[in-house]
């Protein structure tokens, strides 16, 4: 294809490591003729998680096609945008979905305005009666100035913790976004969906994809959520108060296929989707399709996990996406259990009815461990 457009490219430097080596993250930019709205989009957080790069760069590929007249506001892509976990192994499989200095989950590091010592009911009142537009901006400049005060008094001879100083810059990229877009992928086998946040399920179906877990409680300072958190409450508080608003800000994140592997179709539905996405937002001026038919929403605590009622070897192992009725057979243990003369085999039959989720990849368990989970028919 003719590229037309190429992105502005620069690299961020986030860590300088013991050996005098820089870490860096790539982050290309597609800014459109006309001023408008901003996306973003990262992949990669977690270190197992490949397929987004992928999908980012199918989208660098289309969007270098195009002329600025087609892009309305900004694009900033950040594949690889955790290289520390992107390269951590443990033999020859990629861990990294904890940081190794602390612990905390690479998703659970970011920070979240309305765990400030803040007041929204005063800026409720001090706004009430503002344009939305007006509301809206305001909003994002209380957030803004917070995140930029948090950053000028970092004290330069005591720093930061790695966590603190990584999540502050991917934050300083995305918290003027409109739509922030986080491709992950399943970390175990899973069917593709994404995570849609509640008052936000209209623009759920132009990813495209026949699934989304609808996140029902907050689980704490993950990417999307810190991001979206603070409107939430917004929207809220401004509609006990009698204004019924939804603000043009939204925050996705996308499951694409499984950890460790690259599945094209997951790519494919990934870019597809996105590119959906924002022509629905008017960020692309393309056409929009409607889906056939419209996501399903899976309320999150409807998942049922199923753990290993004993250790032992799983044979015959249904597959994820497979329909399920209560009693069907779902997987077997064989188990060489210490004491009893023979092997044997117990099967493990479905305790629900329903649709299974994911599944996971490896067929040695000890008792406890997941094997699979199941959503109900919705
Ligand atoms: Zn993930």
């Amino acid at each position: 294809m003719k590229k037309s457009m190429l992105p502005d490219y620069k690299l961020i430097e986030i860590q300088i490591l013991a050996s005098g080596d820089i870490l860096q993250i790539p982050v290309y930019t597609f800014q459109g003729k006309k001023e408008g709205k901003k996306v973003y989009i990262q992949a990669n957080l977690h270190g197992a998680e490949i397929v987004g790069n992928a999908v980012i760069y199918e989208l660098i590929e289309f969007f270098s096609t195009l002329n600025n007249e087609d892009i309305n506001g900004e694009i900033i892509l950040v594949p690889m945008c955790n290289p520390i976990g992107v390269n951590q192994r443990n033999l020859f499989f990629s861990t990294g979905r904890y940081s190794p200095y602390d612990g905390l989950n690479w998703n659970r590091i970011f920070w979240d305005y309305s765990h400030e010592n803040i007041n929204i009911d005063d800026f409720v009142r001090e706004n009430m009666n503002f344009s939305k537009q007006d509301i809206q901006a305001n909003f994002f400049d209380n957030i803004l100035n917070k995140f930029q005060e948090k950053q000028n008094n970092i004290n330069h001879r005591r720093g930061v913790s790695f966590s603190e100083h990584y999540r502050n810059i991917l934050q300083s990229l995305s918290l003027s976004a409109n739509y922030i877009i986080d491709i992950h992928s399943s970390s175990v086998s899973s069917i593709d969906y994404l995570y849609c946040f509640d008052y936000r399920q209209k623009s759920a179906d132009y990813f495209l994809l026949d699934y989304a877990i609808l996140m029902n409680k907050y689980d704490g300072n993950a990417f999307d959520e810190a991001f979206l958190n603070p409107w939430l409450i917004l929207e809220k508080k401004l509609s006990q108060a009698g204004r019924n608003l939804i603000f043009d800000v939204e925050s996705w994140t996308l499951e694409l296929g499984s950890g460790m592997r690259v599945n094209e179709e997951s790519v494919k539905k990934g870019f597809k989707g996105i590119i959906n996405y924002l022509s629905a937002k008017k960020i692309l001026n393309l056409e929009v399709v409607l889906p056939e038919k419209s996501t399903k929403f899976i309320p999150k605590n409807t998942i049922k996990s199923y753990y290993a009622i004993q250790g032992g070897i799983i044979r015959h192992r249904l597959k994820e996406g497979t329909k399920v009725k209560e009693g069907d057979m779902l997987y077997q243990i064989l188990s060489f259990s210490k004491g009893s003369k023979m092997p044997f085999i117990i099967d493990i039959e479905s305790a629900d009815e329903g649709i299974i989720f994911d599944v996971s990849t490896n067929d040695t368990v000890n008792q406890g461990e997941y094997i699979l989970g199941i959503f109900p028919h919705v």
